[in-house]
């Protein structure tokens, strides 16, 4: 085993495209129509393989689609998991917990299975399909149960009804209910009590990706970020890139869990079936557009394109996030072309950047620092 400068520290498993729900946001395209699922010999491979090769890796996300659709698999990955040493969450959307009594049942069988952490995703876009009452179910449940983290997940726009006032006052108003971002949209750090349960409402601002590209109206997504570039240097590379990597319903290798991006010739490194995931995670390592992106960026990759080749790029949209910006960047087929096209102009660059990463994680840096990597430092090309 050698080291890699990025490789994942938490891995979530997208146990399946199929969900009971459709909803117009959803940035995983999931939907009751969809199909491809994970095998438990799919899930016991890659995660044997995982803990094999990723000695970082601390935490293992059960999503979708809807993974709770997995059954009796679930609760074998978890078991695994838990094996392993490593802490598991699951992100559902809760339609499972019908009534009081079956939202225990299923519950218990998880927290039996050595789950910490329940994620129940609740906004407008789910309350079609899913009643706000299984939601309660699943939230004052999973705190009888005390489960170590119990998150309640709510997207809004300026037009939502289900906002996050109202999903805590939904839930009785709970004092000790922290939530993730700040009214300006920045993380606020989070403060676990000594053996009681965190308890969270991560109140995200609803984004225009997956389905939503197709779906969801400019009133409903709202205003763009107007301080877009200072979001792109304060953060730096992208934080999620390899680092929170996923492996697809199909059995991919992917970068992350931003928006679909199994297929994408990009961000999709290959098929687990076909190739083993050392080879797989060297791979994305050594991806120049890949270190382009977990290094300098999305925002300040598409800044420096539009510096050098503006006619060749299209970012038709205007952005509120890091992912909306990545979507444009790696899907759009004249904005991969640019980007091939000029990439060996950031390989120098790349370089020092993940010589000086390199160093740091041999230190025991976990965290990487943003670099001062700016267009302005790009006169006809970034050097
Ligand atoms: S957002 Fe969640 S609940 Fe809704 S369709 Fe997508 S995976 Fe299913
Ligand atoms: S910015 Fe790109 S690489 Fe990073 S999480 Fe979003 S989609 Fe994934």
């Amino acid at each position: 085993m050698h080291s890699r400068v990025f490789e994942p520290r938490q891995l979530t498993v997208l146990t399946t495209s199929k969900c009971t729900a459709a909803c117009r946001h959803c940035c995983m395209n999931s939907s009751p129509e969809r199909s491809e699922t994970l095998s438990w010999e799919q899930i016991k491979d890659v995660l044997e393989q995982a803990f094999h090769e990723c000695r970082q890796l601390q935490v293992v996300i059960f999503a979708g689609g809807e993974p709770m659709l997995l059954g009796d698999t679930l609760l074998e990955a978890i078991k695994l998991c838990k094996q392993r040493g490593a802490l598991t969450r699951i992100v559902t959307n809760a339609y499972w917990a019908t009534t009081r009594a079956h939202a225990r049942f299923k519950l218990q069988e998880l927290k039996d299975a050595g789950l910490d952490e329940v994620n129940v995703s609740t906004d407008d876009y789910h309350l079609p399909f899913i009643p706000l009452d299984a939601v309660k179910h699943a939230y004052e449940e999973a705190l009888a149960l005390e489960f170590s983290a119990v998150v309640l997940a709510n997207c809004f726009g300026p037009e939502t009804t289900l906002t996050p006032e109202r999903v805590k006052a939904e839930v009785g108003d709970p004092p000790d209910m922290q939530l993730r971002f700040s009214d300006d949209g920045d993380l606020i750090q989070k403060r676990a009590h000594r053996g009681k349960s965190l308890i969270l409402l991560s109140n995200s601002r609803v984004q225009r990706l997956g389905r939503g590209n197709q779906q969801l109206s400019a009133s409903e997504l709202g205003p763009t970020n107007p301080d877009l570039d200072q979001l792109g240097e304060q953060v730096g590379g992208c934080p999620w890139a390899i680092k929170s990597a996923a492996i697809s319903a199909k059995g991919h290798f992917v970068s992350c869990c931003g928006f679909e991006v199994e297929d994408n010739p990009i961000l999709d490194y290959g098929d687990l079936a076909k190739t083993p995931l050392a080879e797989l995670l060297d791979k994305a390592d050594n991806d120049l557009v890949t270190n382009m992106i977990a290094i300098i960026g999305p925002i300040r990759i598409m800044r420096m394109l539009q510096q050098i080749c503006p006619d060749e790029v299209s970012f038709p949209g205007s952005y509120r996030s890091f992912c909306e910006v990545c979507s444009d960047l790696v899907s759009l087929k004249q904005n991969r072309e640019a980007l091939y096209r000029h990439m060996d102009r950031f390989a120098e660059l790349v370089l020092d950047a993940r010589q000086y990463l390199g160093e740091l994680k041999a230190k025991g840096a976990l965290d990487f620092p943003p670099l001062k990597i700016t267009p302005s430092a790009a006169p006809g090309g970034p050097r």
